[in-house]
């Protein structure tokens, strides 16, 4: 079965709103079986989007309408499925007594323009909405299915958890989708693609989507069949000499990023670690903490930017600074050491790069960046030359930095 999704509202056709609704309704989705094959965003356009759901219940079984259900001239989501629909609009009183007494308990007095939202399309069941005003409306037509839901988030999860899931569940064919979600550290796009390639191109099923950010690879591999066990049967046959080909530069096989990964060995191993960060300003110590739990390993670091800083805060010599520059081997071999010895952390990383568009005061080119890593028997410290805007060459410094002490705990 195929589903649709529109996204209903002008803000999400400007810089500054992006429509999320359709990522969490495509994975309910997805978990049933239903591929979610088009979506869109329209505008508050009664046309626009009138065509809109014209054109997806004339392909598609299912069909999600999120947003416009609010009460405002703009909200009209309600007349344009109707109108798509070829069906009238009835005002229903008890929905506008159930809204008049939610006003009262508020202490509020109802606005005339509510009552908008008491109208529900002919033959239409009415979806309550427990977290807010507007009703959604879940309409049947020869064979396909239009649900009209609230626009904000929380709303529509719950009722799309309530009350379109267990509706859903009867009409879906019984069809699962098992997914893999590989991730990597330390290869390129093109240069994974070429690997792995050779493998999932001989199937369709499982579909394979590969995404790549900076020095993060996912390798998405999902699987659609009647049974769990045969999508699980299907899945290892293509995951197996992936895995096998990629080796230890996975770090991931359920999706976890990189700093819960390095945080779950930090516990394993019951030690403790610290940062040094000069061009990524705190990154890594922002990926360590985002991770519940991350006091039981991260000690804390230093944002050392300056030299008067990297000298002061991780002991790093006037001479090496003066001898080999900021951005070098050297420094970041002491800023890491240095740190270490200042927290007694069981590991201590240090980055310290050129993140441009400016050169700065150091001769290295933009995007050439050191990281360290200091433990008991000593440090080690990687060069890389990053491609890409300032932000792109910090994501890709903190990946590597913690990738490095992956696999320092594991021997690798
Ligand atoms: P309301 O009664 O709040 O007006 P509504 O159904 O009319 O509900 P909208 O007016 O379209 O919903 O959206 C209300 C708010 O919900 C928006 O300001 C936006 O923040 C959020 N929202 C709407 N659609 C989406 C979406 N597709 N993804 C994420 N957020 C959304
Ligand atoms: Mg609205």
């Amino acid at each position: 079965m195929n589903a649709e999704i529109v996204a209903v509202g002008s803000e999400m056709l400007t810089p500054q709103r992006v429509d999320t609704n359709s990522l969490y309704l495509t994975g309910e989705l997805n978990n049933l079986g239903v591929e979610v094959v088009t979506k869109c965003v329209i505008g508050d356009h009664l046309e626009r989007l009138r065509d809109a759901v014209r054109h997806a219940i004339s392909r598609s079984e299912i069909l999600i309408v999120s947003g416009g259900l609010g009460p405002t001239e703009d909200d009209l989501t309600r007349e344009a499925v109707a109108h798509a629909l070829d069906r009238k609009l009835h005002y229903h009183q008890e929905i506008a007594d159930a809204l008049e007494q939610r006003f009262a308990r508020l202490n509020r007095k109802m606005a005339e323009v509510n009552k908008r939202q008491a109208f529900i399309i002919e033959g239409a069941t009415i979806l309550p909405n427990e977290r807010g005003t507007a009703p959604g409306q879940w309409v049947e037509e020869s064979g396909a299915v239009v649900m009209l839901l609230p626009g904000p988030p929380h709303e529509l999860k719950a009722m799309f958890e309530r009350q379109c899931l267990p509706r859903l569940a009867r009409i879906v064919p019984q069809l699962v989708i098992r997914t893999i979600f590989l991730r990597v550290a330390g290869m390129g796009e093109s240069d994974l693609d070429q690997l792995i390639a050779p493998v999932y191109k001989k199937y369709v099923n499982p579909a394979t989507t590969i995404l790549a950010a900076a020095g993060d690879i996912q390798v998405h591999l999902r699987a659609r069949c009647a049974t769990v066990a045969e999508a699980d049967t299907l899945l290892a046959e293509v995951a197996g000499p992936i895995e096998l080909l990629l080796g230890d530069r996975i770090y991931s096989r359920n999706g976890d990023p990189l700093e819960a990964v390095v945080g779950d060995l930090l516990r394993q191993h019951h030690a403790t670690v610290s940062v040094a960060e000069s061009c990524t300003g705190g990154m890594l110590g922002e990926r360590f903490t985002s991770e519940a739990g991350s006091s039981d390993y991260f000690v804390g670091g230093f944002i050392t930017y300056t030299n008067e800083m990297k000298m002061a805060m991780v002991g790093v010599t006037p001479e090496l600074l003066a001898d080999h520059g900021a951005v070098s081997k050297e420094v970041a071999e002491a800023m890491a050491v240095g740190a270490r010895r200042r927290t007694n952390s069981t590991y201590a990383l240090s980055i310290t790069g050129v993140a441009g568009p400016g050169a700065g005061g150091d001769s290295a080119p933009v995007g050439t960046t050191f990281i360290g890593v200091a433990d008991a028997a000593g440090a080690h410290v990687l060069q890389r030359q990053f491609l890409g805007d300032r932000t792109r060459i910090r994501n890709f410094a903190s990946q590597l930095a913690l990738d490095l002490l992956r696999r320092r705990m594991t021997g690798r």
